[in-house]
């Protein structure tokens, strides 16, 4: 989750990384040859698209992403406000925050755990200058208070502040600036229908196509001054779960495994596969935490069905972590269904894993009989 910070519109994006132009500071990891940490913030700067036409993939949203933009910049208007939703690590902070730059206007970062009443909410409105932008990321997590008071800054661009209490309180009216909200969310059927309503454009961004990742990691490789092989970028990029993130983080690692174990530093096809094997990442991209989650299921469950709250509850995570971390993939792959009465472990789970289903497991759950 990005911190709360101010960019401006008009920065190059090479000042901030190395997404674009060749001016300004240079790159993070360019300076004293520090390796990147991939928990780090100037790792995931780094390799941010600075620009929309550095966005690989999403060609639809992408297209009327630009659209939007062309529109709102040729009537000298504001951006209505937009939604993003789709999993974690799939692009939504990175379109946020590319529509800014190409509209050359600030940009606030707020996050919706972190507005928990009103008075959060109002420094970011009251800053927010002509036609700037507003980014709340997990925007499905802001609390009731903070969403109604959000309500006619997002409309009329006004804000009602209650002042003093008892006979004595009032309620003063603020005209704001004209701005637009972006919000993001990974769990869009969570936003009220009031706050779902007040988004003018709504985008869903889905798991990336394998051609996009390959060509994301052999330019980002390219970033980082490695050397990759078309096959190993088809093989790191083939495991990373159709998301960007998660395949700019096999490729931080790759690449350090590369440093040691290659004259060159090169990662070829052997050098990724023995990386992923390290990071006990399988064929299908399945990570840890993932086959943990079909084993509880399986084991525990005899495949399903079962809810969310019991499998949370059986693997010690909470509940908000297997829903927006683990299941989307699982899902995505026929590894696993969603019933009305619970998860199912599929039989290319049970094969995946190698595995038998117990009699009177799966679909039917066990019988008494
Ligand atoms: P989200 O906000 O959906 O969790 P981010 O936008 O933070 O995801 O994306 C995580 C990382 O993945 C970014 O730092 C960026 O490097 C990379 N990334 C995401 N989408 C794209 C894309 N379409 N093209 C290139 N890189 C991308």
């Amino acid at each position: 989750m990005p911190r709360e910070r101010v960019i401006r519109g008009d920065e190059d994006g090479g000042r901030r990384g190395l997404g674009g132009g060749n001016s300004g500071r240079p790159p993070d990891h360019a300076r004293g040859g520090q390796p990147f940490d991939p928990d780090d913030d100037a790792f995931d700067d780094a390799l941010r698209p600075q620009r929309l036409c550095h966005v690989i993939g999403q060609n639809k949203v992408v297209e009327r992403v630009r659209v939007m933009l062309d529109a709102t910049k040729k009537r000298g208007d504001t951006l209505g406000h937009l939604l993003l939703d789709g999993p974690p690590g799939i692009g939504k902070t990175t379109i946020a925050t590319v529509i800014p730059r190409e509209l050359s206007v600030d940009i606030q970062i707020a996050a919706g755990p972190a507005l928990s009443a009103p008075k959060d909410l109002l420094p970011y409105l009251t800053n927010a200058g002509h036609g700037s932008v507003l980014f709340i990321d997990e925007i499905h997590r802001l609390p009731p208070a903070v969403e109604e008071f959000l309500y006619p800054a997002m409309e009329d661009f006004r804000v009602d502040i209650a002042l003093g209490e008892g006979l004595n309180a009032r309620t003063i009216n603020m005209q704001l600036k004209p701005f637009t909200v972006i919000g993001a969310t990974t769990r869009s059927g969570m936003l009220t229908a009031p706050m779902r309503d007040r988004f003018v454009y709504r985008e869903h961004l889905d798991f990336y196509e394998l051609e996009d990742l390959v060509e994301l990691v052999c330019r980002n490789a390219t970033k980082l001054k490695t050397d990759v092989t078309r096959e190993a970028a088809h093989e790191v990029a083939r495991r990373s779960q159709g998301t960007p993130r998660k395949a700019n983080n096999i490729l931080i690692r790759t690449r350090d495994y590369a440093t040691l174990r290659h004259a060159e530093g090169k990662i070829t096809t052997e050098i990724a596969a023995e990386a992923l094997e390290m990071l006990e990442i399988d064929g299908l991209g399945l990570e840890r935490q993932d086959r943990r989650y079909l084993q509880t299921l399986m084991d525990v469950f005899g495949g399903g069905p079962a809810g969310v709250q019991a499998i949370a509850h059986s693997m010690s995570l909470p509940a908000d972590t297997i829903e927006d971390d683990v299941e989307p993939f699982l899902l995505r792959s026929g590894l696993l269904q969603r019933t009305p009465r619970g998860r199912v472990a599929t039989d290319a789970a049970f094969e995946h894993l190698g595995r038998r289903r117990s009699q009177g497991g799966g679909e039917g759950g066990p019988t008494l009989f």
